[in-house]
């Protein structure tokens, strides 16, 4: 008589289906707590971003069911880079997405192969963010976690138990940044009235790592049953503002040229400030004939934060073939841009440029330069210049 040998845990879409039901999970039992860690050291929705963003991202898989590791992760990575709209979208969302093309078709990536995308994905966050390992970031959660699985997998260890390191590395990793003084994000505004608080996104890495470890073991939920759950839905898109040209009546149809110019995008955590940023740079325009200008002023649903689909609806608004310059307030929204302008798959036009200014400045320097015909390079140069013109 033959015993029946339970089948060896293995990283398929099944499993990663298992692992996003079981995050989903996890992330809205923490909610709270994620929450209230952001609140102490931070603007307090790390939470709800979390619970938003895999909402979505359970949407998307449960519509489109990918059919390996690699396209489910790269599909929740974009997925959350559009809806969180908070600093850990584009940072999760460009870990994921990075990881997943990492892996590509593999049907069944072993756990060394998981590590190596991981250590991509880990890469690509802090190319994004800037965040090295000490900084109280997600990174310090992320980086003890891929190392982990990279050496249990060379040691030969087996999935469940090379995945089990890597959760309690990710955990141990989040407990430390505590510990230290933020120097990335939000927290990094309190200086050392950071320290002795834990980051509240390395948390929420461990929570995802911690999910993988249950996944593999097939004990998970299933997705279907969550799928269509409110938070799951994007808030309907607003369209952007788009300016219109106030002077010289006619002018871009006298000019008769087929070149256009450069498109300008305001992209500001508020309606109100990219409104009323857009307002003086018309005014001190003059008699100068002003170029595209479209903003992205906060969330879609009119809230404060950053819209991934507010700002390629404005840059797909003032493209006409010169090239799009972007500027941003900061934070969650240069991350966005960033990570929009690093996926092929995101859409935006071949000559869109983040520029780096201070916002009031910069966006009338870039829109005074494109108005009076300025190439792309022009207008990133006349950033710079606001950017360096120094105060005292
Ligand atoms: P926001 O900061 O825009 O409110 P969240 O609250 O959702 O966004 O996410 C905050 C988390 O994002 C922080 O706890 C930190 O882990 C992570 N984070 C923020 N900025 C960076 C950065 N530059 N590099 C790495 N991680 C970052
Ligand atoms: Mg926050």
């Amino acid at each position: 008589m033959t015993t029946m040998q339970p089948e060896a845990p293995v990283l398929d879409a099944a499993c990663f289906q298992r692992w996003l039901a079981e995050t989903t999970r996890l992330v809205r039992r923490d909610a709270e707590r994620l929450t209230e860690l952001d609140a102490v050291i931070g603007d307090g929705d790390h939470g709800a971003n979390l619970v938003r963003g895999f909402g979505a991202v359970t949407a998307a898989v449960t519509e489109t069911r990918p059919r390996t590791p690699g396209a489910l992760l790269t599909l929740a990575g974009s997925t959350l880079t559009n809806t969180v709209g908070g600093a850990s979208g584009p940072l999760f969302g460009t870990a994921l997405r990075r990881t997943g093309k990492v892996l590509g078709d593999t049907e069944r990536p072993t756990a060394g192969e998981l590590g190596a995308a991981l250590g991509a994905g880990l890469r690509s966050v802090q190319k994004l963010g800037g965040a090295e390992v000490g900084d109280a970031t997600m990174v310090d959660a992320l980086a003890p976690a891929v190392l982990a699985l990279a050496d249990a997998a060379e040691a030969g260890r087996p999935l469940r138990e090379a995945l089990d390191e890597a959760s309690k590395a990710a955990r141990a990793g989040a407990d430390v940044t505590a510990g230290l003084q933020a120097r990335k994000g939000r927290a990094s505004y309190l200086g050392e009235r950071s320290v002795g608080h834990q980051d509240a996104g390395a948390n929420s890495v461990a929570l995802l790592m911690e999910a993988l470890r249950t996944a593999v073991d097939g004990a998970a939920g299933d997705l279907g049953a969550e799928g269509g759950t409110d938070a799951a839905r994007e808030p309907v898109t607003e369209e952007p503002v788009v300016e219109e040209p106030v002077a010289g009546e006619g002018g871009r149809a006298r000019a008769g040229v087929s070149t256009g110019r450069v498109g300008v995008v305001l992209v500001s955590h508020s309606k109100a400030v990219a409104e009323s940023v857009a307002e003086l740079t018309r005014a001190l325009l003059g008699s100068a004939e002003p170029g595209p200008l479209a903003l992205a002023g906060g969330t879609a649903d009119g809230g404060i934060g950053t819209s991934a689909a507010l700002i390629r609806e404005a840059v797909r608004t003032v493209d006409e073939g010169r090239g799009v310059a972007v500027l941003c307030d900061m934070g969650s929204a240069v991350l966005t841009v960033n990570s929009l302008i690093g996926d092929e798959e995101a859409g935006l036009p071949a000559g869109t440029r983040i520029v780096d200014a201070p916002f009031l400045e910069g966006a009338v320097a870039i829109t005074l330069t494109s108005a009076v015909g300025g190439d792309l390079d022009a207008v990133v140069a006349a950033a710079a210049d606001a950017r360096d013109y120094r105060k005292r």
